[in-house]
């Protein structure tokens, strides 16, 4: 399984919904950015990271892989995983312009294109070929609903839709208004609507800092929230593990991280109770095993971001047993041969060959862009 071609691409994919906003980010598409990967045996695989459609720095990410990645692949052998990893993320030249950002989304694009290939060359999906499932339901949570953008009236509804119409029984919904007690309000409406029984997460998206996490939990406590992510600024580890001890809420954080060092930190430093990494920010496969592997070691569940929409992670929940729930929003399940999809609050197992990062030829057509 020989790479003989190595060729970047750019889609940016409309929301299924309107344009979204949450306390930090506001977005109309979703940013595609990968590789294809052809080998001398006819396979081809396919890998992406997930960005914010903005097409200067996307462009950034397909240059890494054109001209610093492609030239290192060629004639390798695609299944050499950990080798291959390592011969990108240590090369001495290019880690010593990036240990994270541009280099390592990159690296996550080639990486998961890379699985994808072995999977297929097997005729498997990917979760068969890591070592089978681990559960016969992955439950599934709905972040779709709960944008800060929404006004608290659309927000109870979507949140009693999610859970009375679609089956869900988790959802989570965005916080961080300048003011708290907006965020505090909204919830307590949402609570109301849905019931004692769902499980409600919260997210800020990076946006508070210590004083306003503390008094915001205090007045929380009886909203029964299940977890409280990204509540700082996403590299602080000292906030965080404050944040931990004082609170009884319990901490999430992980997409924002790019290596398994700093999801060390955070561990060991007790700031983190539901770890969240994602495969595109990551370095790929290789190196959230190793993420997902630290979190069992330390006795923490693992529910990743929903960086790639989902596909990917489907096939690791599935299978690692660090495994809790994962997050579901469903902006691109047009735009692929095998999308994430749930049915009654759980997703459905994948049961093509590879790792559902296939696109369909029309997402090409229609949302292709150039690559400068
Ligand atoms: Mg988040």
């Amino acid at each position: 399984m020989k790479i003989s071609a190595v060729e970047p691409f750019i889609l940016h994919l409309p929301l299924t919904s309107d344009s979204i906003s949450d306390s930090t980010h506001s977005i109309t598409h979703w940013g595609v950015v990968g590789t294809k990967i052809t080998t001398t045996d006819g396979l081809v695989g396919y890998g992406f990271t997930g960005t914010h459609a903005h097409l200067p720095s996307d462009r950034l990410i397909t240059a890494c892989i054109r001209d610093c990645y492609a030239p290192l692949l060629m004639g390798e052998d695609a299944s050499d995983h950990q080798r291959l990893w390592t011969k990108l993320a240590r090369h001495p030249a290019l880690q010593w312009v990036g240990r994270a950002g541009i280099t390592h989304l990159a690296l996550a694009a080639v990486d998961v294109a890379l699985w994808d290939l072995s999977a297929k060359k097997a005729g498997v999906p990917l979760w068969s070929l890591l070592g089978g499932a681990r559960t016969e339901k992955l439950e599934a949570y709905n972040t779709d609903i709960g944008w800060l953008s929404f006004s608290t009236k659309a927000l109870i509804a979507g949140s009693a839709r999610a859970v009375e119409q679609d089956g869900f029984t988790r959802i989570k919904i965005k916080v961080g208004h300048d003011d708290p007690n907006i965020d505090i309000e909204r919830l307590e409406a949402v609570r109301k609507r849905v019931g004692g029984a769902v499980r409600i997460a919260i997210d800020a998206n990076g946006k508070w800092d210590l004083p306003t996490c503390q008094r915001f939990c205090a007045r929380a406590r009886d909203l029964d929230i299940y977890w409280f992510e990204e509540p700082m600024w996403y590299d602080d580890v000292a906030s965080h593990a404050a944040l931990a001890r004082n609170t009884s809420i319990p901490v999430a954080l992980g997409e924002q991280l790019y290596t398994v060092d700093a999801f060390r930190s955070f561990i060991s430093a007790g700031a983190v109770h539901y770890v969240q990494p994602d495969v595109t920010r990551l370095g790929g496969v290789t190196e959230y095993i190793q993420v997902a592997d630290l979190a069992l070691a330390n006795r923490l569940p693992v529910v990743p971001h929903a960086g790639e929409m989902s596909q990917v992670h489907v096939h690791l929940s599935y299978w690692h047993p660090a495994s809790a729930i994962l997050e579901y929003i469903p902006w691109i399940k047009d735009h692929f041969h095998e999308p994430a999809n749930v049915e009654s609050g759980i997703f459905r197992r994948p049961q093509q060959p590879g790792a559902s990062t296939t696109p369909l030829p029309q997402a090409f057509e229609r949302y292709g862009k150039s690559l400068g």
